[in-house]
């Protein structure tokens, strides 16, 4: 059981015309990531402001650990809560290593130098989110995703127990999003710090956040575990649009679109072919719409998990008879489906005689250079039920150039890589 970060209670705010929070109520443990969600103007970067101390309520309270802020000086404030706002950007061509630095004003008196320790923790900061390589450059002419991972280095320079940031992932290409997510899990997790951020992406939050918080019209709708607080009905009822949310895979997956309409969704974009099978396809599947691709799925068993899901998400499939093996002529509609393809994915699906000549598709897309991808990392020869075939089939793919993905966000590196090839391969 995480301790407590932060504790909101009640908490009433109201610019002069406007009244802005009512009534808000919730907590986010040390070691949690807490998403903030919810449409526009319902109050997210207010709540964030008011938990910030840079807003005080009229009512309520907001605790940090312990303290009532509104009894704690700035500078103690800004000794635990960093704050990585939505205008957060680079004026000036500070380096990095300079920039970060600046996190540890707030422990710094006045007229001191920073010390050792104030620099090894600032490099600490770069080493943990990445930057650290680009030490000496100018923040100015860092990428989005650079200059996003070099805020966040010199929040953790402060060393806060809160960390609250405002659409974090705004402005990122899907391969940063996923990156800057997975970073703040992780420093929820391993530094433990209370991380609340505000959202616009359903989905990246159910996929990384511990729990979220549902904001309608200044209060809190729902909050809870994603699960919990995902649903069809919360969404519908917030958003005031029908808003469909599928738990096949799992956990709260927001569908751009009603299910049927998923595979025309992505007609003119990009197409993926995907061999998988038994259910092995689902996370990848949830990437690839993240990724706003169109996917075309095959050969599978009518009936087998991954059909179900592609069925129900309305994703071609190409379809062999329930239990029957893969037949050449199924193959062949596959091979078609995925010369038209910029990409072929491989799930971590075991092979066996029946849906051996699954990997006949793959062969076919290398010799037409095509990329290819396996996801998973342990010897082929965990998932060979076929004399050896398979993973045979598999080491020569590898060899052939076929890359191995360990997780979604290779995956997603892998398909941005992907679309941008075939993007100059048609222009
Ligand atoms: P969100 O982050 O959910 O989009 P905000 O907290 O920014 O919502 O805004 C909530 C409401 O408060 C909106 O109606 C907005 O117009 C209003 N608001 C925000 N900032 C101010 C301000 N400085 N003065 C007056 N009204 C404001």
């Amino acid at each position: 059981m995480s301790s407590v970060g932060i504790r909101v209670e009640g908490v009433e705010f109201s610019y002069p015309a406007r009244r802005v929070l009512r009534g808000v109520t919730l907590d986010a443990g040390k070691g949690d990531l807490v998403g903030v969600l919810g449409p526009n103007g319902s109050g997210k970067t207010t709540l964030l402001r008011a938990i910030s101390g840079f807003l005080r309520p009229q009512h309520g309270c907001v605790y940090i650990e312990e303290s009532d802020i509104s009894g704690l000086r700035p500078r103690e404030i800004a000794q635990r809560v960093s704050v990585v706002g939505q205008s957060s950007t680079f004026e000036f061509p500070f380096s990095v290593n300079e920039y970060v630095l600046f996190g540890r004003e707030p422990h710094v008196g006045p007229f001191q130098a920073y010390s050792a320790r104030d620099r090894e923790l600032a490099r600490e900061a770069m080493e943990w989110t990445g930057v650290l390589e680009m030490a000496g450059r100018p923040v100015t002419e860092l990428s989005g995703g650079e200059q996003r991972r070099v805020l966040i280095a010199r929040a953790l320079a402060q060393q806060p127990k809160v960390l609250l940031l405002d659409e974090p992932t705004q402005g990122l290409d899907i391969n940063y999003q996923v990156q800057v997510m997975a970073l703040l899990r992780s420093l929820a997790r391993e530094k433990q710090v209370a991380v609340v951020a505000v959202l616009h992406d359903i989905n990246l939050a159910s996929s990384y956040c511990d729990r979220v918080v549902l904001m309608s019209q200044g209060t809190i709708w729902a909050a809870g575990s994603p699960a919990a607080a995902i649903t069809s009905e919360n969404l519908s009822a917030v958003y005031g649009s029908q808003i469909t949310v599928s738990f096949e895979t799992g956990r709260p997956f927001v569908w751009p679109v009603a299910p049927t309409l998923a595979a025309s969704h992505g007609a003119g974009m990009p197409q993926v072919f995907l061999v998988g099978g038994g259910g092995t396809a689902q996370r990848l599947l949830e990437t690839l719409v993240l990724a706003r691709l169109r996917v075309v799925a095959g050969v599978l068993n009518v009936g087998d998990a991954d059909w179900l899901l592609c069925r129900s998400l309305g994703i071609e499939t190409v379809d062999e008879e329930p239990f029957s093996p893969v037949s050449s002529a199924r193959v062949e509609e596959a091979k078609h489906h995925a010369r038209r393809s910029c990409a072929l994915m491989l799930t971590q699906v075991p092979f066996g005689p029946g849906n051996l000549r699954n990997l006949e598709i793959m062969d076919d897309a290398l010799a037409s250079g095509k990329p290819v991808a396996v996801m998973g990392e342990e010897d082929f020869g965990s998932r060979d039920y076929a004399d050896g075939r398979a993973k045979q089939a598999l080491d020569r793919a590898v060899a052939l150039g076929a890359e191995r993905l360990i997780d979604e966000a290779q995956a997603v590196d892998f398909l941005r890589r992907c679309v941008e090839w075939a993007k100059k391969s048609s222009s």
